[in-house]
C-alpha cells in the first residue's frame, strides 16, 4: 500500500527528501508509544496501546497530510493518503510479528474495540528489549534482533525492488516523452 503510494509520488514529482523524511516519521510514530514509558522507568509498559490502533494512525496521519499540504503546497488528501498508509503498515506489520508479552498484538478497533489482533500466521520476529529505561538502547543490538531485521528486509526488500524498478521505468516512459 505504502510503496504504491510512493510509485504514484513518483509519478507527479520529483523525489522530495522531506516528503520521506515525513513518511519516515508517521511509520514510526506508533512506537512512540516506547517514550511514555521510558519516563516511568519501563519503556515496554504502554508499548502496543493506542497508538497502534488504526484511529490513531488514520488521524495523525490526516493532521500531518494537512500540514504538509499546506507547507510544500502539494493535494491533501495524497499527502494524508501517503502517511495514513505508513502508519497503517507499521500496524500490519506488528499484527504479523511475534509478539511475548500479553496481550498479544494490537488494538487495531480502539476506540471502538478493545480487542488485541494478532494474525495467526506470524512472518516477523520479535524484538527483545529491555523493560530498564537505562539499558533500553544498549538492550537493541544483539543477535537475535539482527535477525530479527535481516528476516523483514527479506521479506520486504522484493516490495522495495519492485517500486524501485517500476519507478526506473516510469521515470524512463517520462523522459522519452518529453524528448519527443
Ligand atoms: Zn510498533
Amino acid at each position: 500500500m505504502l510503496a504504491a503510494a510512493i510509485l504514484c509520488k513518483s509519478q507527479r514529482s520529483r523525489d522530495d527528501f522531506l516528503f520521506y523524511l515525513f513518511i519516515l516519521f508517521f511509520a514510526l510514530l506508533p512506537d512512540s508509544d516506547f517514550l511514555f514509558g521510558f519516563f516511568t522507568g519501563d519503556p515496554n509498559r504502554y508499548h502496543h496501546l493506542f497508538t497502534h490502533s488504526f484511529a490513531f494512525v488514520v488521524i495523525a496521519g490526516l493532521l500531518g497530510g494537512v500540514i504538509y499540504a499546506k507547507w510544500r503546497d502539494e493535494n491533501i488528501i495524497f499527502s494524508s493518503a501517503i502517511f495514513i498508509s505508513a502508519g497503517i503498515s507499521h500496524v500490519i506489520l506488528d499484527c504479523l510479528a511475534v509478539d511475548r508479552r500479553e496481550p498479544f498484538g494490537c488494538p487495531i478497533g480502539w476506540p471502538f474495540s478493545q480487542k488485541f489482533v494478532i494474525s495467526p500466521v506470524l512472518l516477523f520476529s520479535d524484538v527483545t528489549r529491555s523493560s530498564d529505561s537505562s539499558l533500553f538502547f544498549p538492550s537493541l543490538f544483539n543477535m537475535h534482533n539482527l535477525q530479527a531485521v535481516s528476516i523483514e528486509l527479506f521479506v520486504l526488500m522484493p516490495v522495495l525492488f519492485t517500486v524501485w524498478m517500476l519507478r526506473k521505468s516510469t521515470g524512463y516512459r517520462k523522459t522519452a516523452i518529453s524528448k519527443m
